[in-house]
């Protein structure tokens, strides 16, 4: 266990998947937690559970592209807790075909939530962090952000993306003793691998007759030394450590959490 009494952590994307298990996780070690999502009943629901096991919390509807929505939650924030330690990046869409099929908007979809969106709630959460000289920035990146796969190229792009904005910040914000380091998942069922595993089984004849959860379970067999899929929880504790004050000499990372299948 680490001990984030007494921190603020926002994490977006949490009211499903990897956020709500990261959100579920940190809340569990102490922190109070802004839920900022695009669904907005999802956070309530997930803020609601928190404040069921006796947290603190708050709910916060906000699409991470937008400027204004983003400026707002970091407002509602202070407003209600006067600080921001701790900022997990893990809204996150993709975008499914050959780049040669994809339209402009199939392109910067990906573009927009995953790196627009993680530019700027780092940009407006870190100039409330840079006075106290404190804080922890984690992104939610991809083993995709470390080696390009077929079907999955803007998403890719932006993963990439996302790696290389972690450590320019992280060079940036050490001054200040902000961490900032990026987290990659590799295979975790949610229903963002549901929707790709959709997409294989349309596409694919040799799929049609395969379960969702075939497919998904296939692949990563195939693909992952450890022959098994990662769980959100599995990326909650690696979350967990890299907030915590053990890891205050850790930055500019992009670690992964994949059961091997990519090994830089
Ligand atoms: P998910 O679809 O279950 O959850 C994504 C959440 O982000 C949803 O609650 C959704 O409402 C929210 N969201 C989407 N667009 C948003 C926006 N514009 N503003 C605010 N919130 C928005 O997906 P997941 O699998 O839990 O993915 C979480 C993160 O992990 C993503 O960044 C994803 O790219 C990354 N990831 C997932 C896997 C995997 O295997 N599932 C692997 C590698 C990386």
């Amino acid at each position: 266990m680490y001990n984030l009494n007494g921190q603020v952590a926002i994490v977006t994307g949490a009211g499903s998947g990897i956020g709500r298990a990261i959100a579920l996780r940190l809340s569990l070690e102490g922190a109070t937690i802004v839920a900022a999502d695009l669904n907005g009943d999802a956070a309530e629901k997930l803020i609601e559970e928190i404040k069921g096991l006796g947290r603190r919390g708050l709910a916060v509807q906000v699409d991470v592209s937008s400027e204004k929505d983003v400026e707002r939650t970091v407002k509602e924030t202070m407003d209600n807790f006067a600080q921001i330690g701790i900022l997990v990046n893990n809204a996150g869409t993709g975008s499914m075909g050959l780049i040669i099929d994809q339209s402009e908007e199939d392109w910067e979809r990906p573009m927009r939530v995953n790196l627009r969106g993680t530019f700027l709630c780092c940009r407006t959460v870190a100039k409330e962090m840079i006075p106290r000289r404190r804080g922890r920035i984690v992104n939610i990146a991809s083993i995709a952000g470390k080696s390009g796969e077929e079907f999955i190229g803007a998403y890719c792009a932006s993963k990439f993306g996302v790696i290389g904005l972690t450590q320019a910040l992280a060079k940036e914000l050490g001054r200040y003793r902000i961490t900032v380091n990026a987290v990659c998942p590799g295979y975790v069922w949610t229903p963002m691998w549901e929707d790709l595993a959709k997409w294989f089984k349309e596409n694919f004849p040799s799929l049609a007759d395969k379960s969702l959860q075939d497919i998904f379970e296939n692949r990563v067999k195939s693909v992952t030394p450890l022959r098994r899929p990662q769980t959100p929880e599995d990326i909650a504790s690696l979350v967990a450590f890299l907030v915590s004050e053990e890891a205050g000499n850790i930055t500019g990372q992009s670690i992964n959490v994949d059961g091997g299948a990519v090994m830089h």
